[in-house]
């Protein structure tokens, strides 16, 4: 059979090194929230493919649901020969989606894509160039993403010039000393100094920081957002793609601060695991683009589309946003709880919303400066013990959390004990 190593030594001599992959496993099979690799070990995965599994590994109703598309047709092109389940996922995204407004949804098949859409969308119904994106943010790894994308390194390290018009306005961070009132000063400032708010199309932001270190952005934040919006005719663009699907206890994250978005970009845990992107806007804003105008070959796969149409089910059937409220609290209280007893001087902080929660590490408290290393090494201990784990921030010291909602509690307790075990090795 396959060893991991062995698949690592062909890995590296087919697959370029700029794509990094946090552990050395090759998968097996998965179920639910456990994997088993090539060698037979078993892992709890609490990254599901990177926020991707809310409904966990192939959950049941998904694989049936792509298995009878697959006996159909696989795909079409929907630019060619429609089909109904593009439509019917359309039209339940345009109903979850926050606002009562008409809405109206297009798919692409990558999250980068769907933000792409959003700003070209936004750049059609204003006629304006402009987009102000936020230091931290994640929007994706094509060149206009890039551009959004608030990080160097790694992402955009040696790889522009980015497109022209893009702007950055600070994120609210405890770490970095900026309030919400410095950020939306910093916003108004940059209005003032670079970006003529007549030439602006759209503001866009995750309602949760994501790669950036998974940091809600204050609710009064959002409402400012939306209100200097309309105050410049600007869209608000909602980058959902990590945060939604239940992940916060919520369809999407900024229903907690009541604001409605003019556009929502989608993608990872709305297919249950299979590759599917869309942007659900206002239908007057949707419908600016020409015919042609917006479009690719395999935008809405109808294999995804189905997956997609039973894990939205599954999310409302299993009682997943309940799920993911309930677990987001257990799962504060249990690291608050192993950080006073293990790493009281390692943890500065707690945080998230809903399910959506991260782990802060520093090298001490009174320094409070990002240990990187020591994460990395939390992560690689908890891989040795069967737990998959993965970082993310600005300085790389954030572990999240981002388990399927389908995890059993069992399951949480036993991948919560391997993260003590793992945390105390790294300590010590
Ligand atoms: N936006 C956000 C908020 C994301 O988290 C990601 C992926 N991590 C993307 C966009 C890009 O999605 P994809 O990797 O599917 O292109």
């Amino acid at each position: 059979g396959h060893s991991n190593a062995a698949l690592l030594a062909r890995r590296a001599a087919a697959v370029p090194r700029g794509l990094a992959s946090a552990t050395p496993v090759f998968a097996d099979r998965a179920e639910n929230a456990e994997l088993w690799d090539v060698e037979g070990n078993r892992y709890i995965d609490f990254v599901g493919g990177i926020a991707v599994l809310n409904t966990g590994h192939r959950h049941p109703n998904v694989v049936a649901a792509a298995k009878a598309q697959e006996d159909h047709y696989t795909h079409t092109s929907f630019q060619v020969v429609q089909y109904e389940p593009y439509v019917a996922l359309a039209e339940r995204l345009n109903a979850l989606a926050p606002g009562d407004q008409p809405k109206k949804t297009l798919l692409v098949t990558t999250g980068a894509e769907a933000v792409e859409n959003a700003v070209k969308i936004a750049r059609a119904a204003t006629g304006r160039p402009g987009i102000i994106a936020f230091g931290g943010a994640y929007h994706g790894r094509t060149l206009m993403t890039l551009g959004l994308t608030g990080k160097v390194s790694p992402y955009k390290k040696d790889v522009g010039p980015f497109p022209a018009a893009i702007y950055r306005a600070p994120f609210p961070s405890k770490r970095d000393g900026i309030s919400v009132a410095d950020a939306l000063t910093g916003l108004q400032n940059l209005l003032l100094t670079d970006a003529q708010p007549e030439h602006v199309a759209a503001i866009i932001i995750e309602p949760v920081l994501g790669e950036g270190g998974y940091l809600p952005v204050p609710f009064e934040m959002l409402q400012e957002l939306r209100q200097l919006c309309d105050a410049h005719g600007i869209l608000l663009i909602a980058d959902e793609i990590q945060t939604g699907f239940g992940r916060t206890g919520k369809w999407f994250a900024i229903e907690h601060s009541g604001v409605v978005p003019d556009l929502v970009t989608v993608a990872k845990s709305m297919a249950g695991g299979y590759p599917l992107a869309g942007v659900i806007g206002r239908a007057d804003i949707m419908d600016r683009l020409e015919p042609g105008g917006l479009g690719g070959t395999y935008g809405g796969n109808p294999v995804a589309c189905a997956a997609a149409l039973a894990a939205i089910d599954a999310i409302e059937s299993e009682g997943l946003l309940a799920r993911s409220t309930a677990l987001g609290a257990y799962l504060h209280e249990r690291f608050s709880d192993i950080a006073a007893r293990v790493a009281p001087d390692h943890i500065w902080d707690i945080r998230g919303l809903g399910a959506m929660v991260a782990v802060e590490f520093v090298t001490d408290m009174d320094s409070a400066e990002p240990d990187a290393s020591l994460t990395r090494a939390i992560c690689a201990h908890a891989l040795q013990r069967g737990l998959i784990l993965l970082t993310c921030g600005m300085y790389g010291n954030v572990i999240r959390v981002m388990v399927p909602l389908t995890a059993s509690d069992a399951i949480i307790d036993e991948g919560l004990a391997s993260f003590e075990a793992a945390l105390t090795d790294a300590i010590a």
